[in-house]
């Protein structure tokens, strides 16, 4: 009950060209049928293991978006069903990816992550970095046919600062409008993943056009276990 009612106060606040996904790491399938059966149809999960098992026990039309960091060597449980990775933050990734759902026969939808953040911890790209890896895209013959770059992701310094927030995600809103008019067959940046339960206003406020919020929707999460 209170599930269906968070997820509906939510999507009565987010305008209709956000997408919203609700990310259920560490909340057991009830909780996930609670929002499926609400209407909700895409979760985010961040431990490999945890995406594949929900995938096998729910529904099928359910879109499993992948935001947490995924290593390279876990891509091959992930390639057969996922449908966008949010946390793409190397060459050596994405090759990986290519790679796995090559052997699935499928196209699978990444974003780069970019670091935003002034905390050492979080993973992400620099400007440099990303410029990089767009210019191998771009002007390589890189025959990667089986994945499709659609945006950028990123996360905002975790503090109660909105000031500090808000410049974050108009920095990555900025870097995203500077690449977005570059094209290749396997590149088109559309999609601009930023916004969790405490800032989701904020970043869609600054561009934001895909919000992952969990602890809003599903309530408080115990603390995080290792990956
Ligand atoms: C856990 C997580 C979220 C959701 O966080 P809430 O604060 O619970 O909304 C969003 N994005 C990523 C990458 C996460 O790991």
């Amino acid at each position: 009950m209170e599930i269906e009612k968070n997820l509906k106060n939510i999507t009565r606040r987010i305008p209709e060209h956000v997408a919203l996904v609700a990310v259920s790491k560490t909340k057991p399938n009830s909780d996930i049928m609670e929002a499926y059966n609400a209407g909700q149809r895409v979760f985010g999960e961040n431990y490999v293991q945890e995406m594949v098992e929900k995938h096998e026990q729910l529904p099928r039309d359910i879109r499993w978006h992948f935001i947490g960091h995924l290593q390279s060597n876990k891509v091959k449980y992930i390639a057969p069903f996922v449908c966008l990775i949010h946390g793409v933050d190397s060459l050596k990734l994405l090759k990986e990816i290519d790679k796995q759902a090559k052997r699935n026969d499928r196209v699978i939808k990444c974003l780069f992550q970019m670091h935003i953040a002034e905390e050492e911890t979080k993973f992400g790209l620099s400007e440099n970095e990303l410029e990089d890896i767009l210019n191998f895209l771009r002007n390589d013959d890189n025959e990667m046919a089986n994945i499709k770059i659609t945006g950028l992701m990123g996360m905002a310094t975790f503090t109660d600062d909105e000031k500090q927030i808000k410049k974050e995600f108009q920095y990555l809103k900025s870097v995203f409008d500077k690449y977005k008019q570059l094209q290749a067959s396997n590149l088109k940046l559309e999609t601009l993943s930023m916004g969790m339960s405490g800032d989701y206003q904020l970043a869609i406020d600054c561009g934001s056009t895909m919000v992952r919020i969990g602890s809003s929707i599903f309530g408080t999460r115990k603390a995080p276990k290792a990956n």
